[in-house]
């Protein structure tokens, strides 16, 4: 029997199209029919649009409705592919690999960096790519790209302008494409941990802060006052935070008094932090912050508003920040 697959598209620059004001998406799927059918191979194709918009304008709203989406459909088909512009894809894939909690079919997301209507594109190669994944019948929340399949909450944009735009950052890929065919690590896989969950709500009040040198801790005392939960601090290094010249740390602590959830990452796509070996971490550590481990700054935020949906209990945001999920993170 063929393989059913549900083709959700939602813009970005493959299905752009020139226009006065700039490259932006404007194809339908019924406009994208032909090469879409072209690269279904042996499967039962059918193509919906959800929305037409450069990914800079997918906002959290978006993210619910999406995973409704799948959600809803998730017993009528084989595989759902997400067409989706390619600069906040990984924010996407992450955020639906939370509240897709052990979905039953693959979800595969993609997107290129050229117009599908343009004929040098990359873009039937990575629909191509993304059926075939959606067809394997393995379940999970992935990306596809580049001829290669990566877990949702492990890829990252990484390259502005290449083909080769999104890695599998601290986790290997999934599923690799060669003249051997498509070879997938079964190891990278996450299993299944439950029955399915569509667990949707998130937070608004998260945000996500670079530190640099000479950063103000005023900047994060008015983002309590703006009543904000949760904080994704982009630290140096391992984890680090300044306590000398600015006591960064006392003002953290304060925030974390106050009820806010600071999570600590670094701004090293590679590795992770690992707080506890210099007293920068290890003071960050003492005060109650929580810690990114190797997770992307993508799958690091997204969890953190996802979790912050849930509940305002610090110790059940603690558990479930400290646990892997969906594969995001090796603790
Ligand atoms: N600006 C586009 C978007 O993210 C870029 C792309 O799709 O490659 O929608």
């Amino acid at each position: 029997m063929k393989r059913k697959i549900l083709i959700i598209n939602t813009g970005g620059t493959l299905s752009s199209v020139m226009k006065d004001s700039g490259l932006a998406p404007g194809l339908t799927t019924t406009d994208m029919q032909k090469e879409l059918h072209i690269v279904s191979g042996d499967t039962d194709l059918e193509i919906e649009d959800f929305c037409s918009l450069d990914s800079a304008n997918i906002f959290p709203e978006d993210w619910q409705n999406l995973a409704r989406r799948i959600a809803n459909v998730r017993n009528d088909y084989d595989g759902v592919v997400v067409i989706h512009g390619t600069d906040t894809l990984a924010y996407t894939s992450s955020m639906l690999s939370f509240m897709l909690r052990n979905i039953t079919i693959p979800v595969v997301i993609t997107g290129s960096q050229l117009s599908i209507k343009n004929p040098v594109a990359d873009a039937m190669e990575n629909c191509r790519c993304a059926i075939h994944m959606a067809a394997s019948g393995i379940p999970g929340v992935f990306v596809a790209f580049n001829r290669k399949v990566m877990l949702g909450c492990r890829a990252s944009k990484v390259r502005s302008l290449s083909f080769d735009a999104f890695e599998s950052i601290n986790y290997p890929n999934v599923a690799t494409i060669s003249s051997l065919g498509m070879s997938i690590d079964d190891k990278a896989v996450p299993r299944r941990s439950g029955v399915f969950h569509l667990s949707d709500s998130y937070s608004s009040k998260v945000c996500m802060i670079k530190m640099f040198p000479g950063m103000h801790r005023s900047l994060l005392e008015s983002l309590a006052d703006q009543g904000y939960k949760g904080i994704y601090l982009e630290a140096y290094g391992i984890g680090g935070m300044p306590f000398v010249k600015h006591d960064f740390t006392g003002t953290v602590e304060k925030l974390i008094e106050k009820g806010i959830t600071v999570v600590v990452g670094t701004q090293c796509p590679y590795e992770g932090s690992k707080m506890d070996v210099y007293e920068t971490g290890r003071r960050a550590l003492e005060i109650g912050v929580l810690q990114a481990h190797d997770m992307t700054s993508e799958a690091a935020l997204t969890k953190l508003m996802w979790i912050l949906g849930m509940t305002d209990n610090p110790a059940e945001i603690r558990d479930y920040y400290s646990i892997n999920i969906a594969g995001e993170v090796t603790i």
